[in-house]
């Protein structure tokens, strides 16, 4: 390991690399799927609590030396603009409890190429940093909903904030993001009954809300009693409002579009779990403590924040990176199978 002592490689499984030298492109994996989206988690805090997401008895915090700073995440952003991705989204926890978000956001947001440098947030913060935020470049923005209901808010994310999160969503347009999408977790016996509900938003709220399926991470209780399939969905939103119309999706989209025939918003499903789209992937993750995750529920990581501060320089990173996208699997290991893996809760991913 002598000759390496700089690279810290979480990953056991490979300790050296053959052709360190002759790394070309670092962003595409086994299976030809180019990465040109990378996921940056800024923090592993919340100020909400979602039972989906945080366990119950919380998550030990890494100590704040161990999460990445400014400057080691602008360089990790430039080093994969370089290598050419195209969109960033800054997530967390709930990326606006970072201090100084839209400095960052604004660093970023000047990296040359870079297409598109969306927020995924709860909202709770959204009015005070807003239009701090699309001043610094942010161009779009996914907030977390998941009922209308103040009692199931409280129930869902252990704290309350609806109203403020209702108004996020409509300052965000006001202050022109573009898009705004709402996200939505279902889940069966908690918010299952307001499918309707969200289309109906849609009538006059020109958004895209994506109904996602609940997805098993460490310590979010997942159980398939609770999970409500796309096609279920489906059946039930059409028995309401009658065939929808089916939107055009991007190639690397995860969502499928729809929506009702002359309104103002749209809506989508994220079907990872009852009908997976990792064959046409192109996402990348960045943890908070600087590790980088080729899939959301892929366990192997190797730390790049350890390289850094070891003084790892911009190539040896990227035969890192190459090393770990090469790595990469097909697809994931299906819902069940992932309901008993062993990897980080969603808190320490985001999402
Ligand atoms: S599960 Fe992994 S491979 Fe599949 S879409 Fe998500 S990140 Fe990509």
């Amino acid at each position: 390991m002598a000759e390496h002592a700089h690279l810290i490689i979480v990953d056991s499984q490979s300790t050296h690399y053959p052709n360190r030298n002759t790394v070309t492109d670092i962003l595409t994996d086994n299976f030809g799927r180019r990465h040109t989206y990378l996921r940056i988690s800024l923090t592993e805090r919340c100020n909400l609590r979602c039972t989906y997401c945080m366990p119950a008895e919380g998550v030990e915090l890494s100590p704040r030396e161990a999460i990445l700073t400014f400057e080691e995440i602008e360089r990790l952003a430039t080093l994969f603009v370089e290598a050419g991705v195209r969109k960033i989204r800054l997530t967390g926890g709930e990326p606006l409890v970072r201090r100084d978000v839209e400095k960052l956001a604004e660093r970023l947001a000047a990296i040359g190429p870079l297409e598109s440098l969306a927020i995924t947030t709860n909202g709770i913060l959204l009015d005070r940093k807003g239009a701090a935020l699309r001043d610094a470049g942010v161009d779009s923005l996914n907030i977390s909903l998941d009922t209308f209901r103040p009692d199931r808010f409280f129930r869902i994310t252990r704290r309350r904030g609806l109203e403020r999160v209702l108004a996020s969503i409509e300052s965000a347009l006001e202050l022109g993001f573009d898009p705004v999408k709402v996200n939505c977790v279902v889940m069966r016996g908690i918010n299952d009954d307001e499918l309707t509900d969200f289309v109906a938003y849609t009538e006059s709220m020109p958004v895209q809300v994506r109904f996602i399926e609940y997805m098993p991470f460490s310590g979010n209780g997942w159980n398939d009693a609770q999970f409500v399939s796309y096609s279920e969905m489906m059946i039930a939103i059409e028995d309401r409002y009658g065939p929808l119309t089916a939107l055009q999706n991007g190639a690397n989209d995860t969502t499928r579009s729809f929506k009702v025939a002359g309104w103002a918003g749209s809506i989508g499903f994220i079907t990872s779990m009852s009908d997976h789209f990792c064959g046409t992937c192109n996402r990348l993750r960045l943890t908070a403590d600087g590790n980088l995750k080729v899939c959301l529920f892929g366990a192997g990581e190797i730390s790049l924040r350890d390289s850094m501060r070891t003084g790892a320089t911009n190539s040896e990173l990227k035969v890192l990176i190459d090393a770990a996208v090469k790595r990469k699997a097909a697809h994931h290991a299906g819902m069940y199978e992932l309901a008993d893996a062993d990897d980080r809760p969603m808190i320490l991913i985001g999402g």
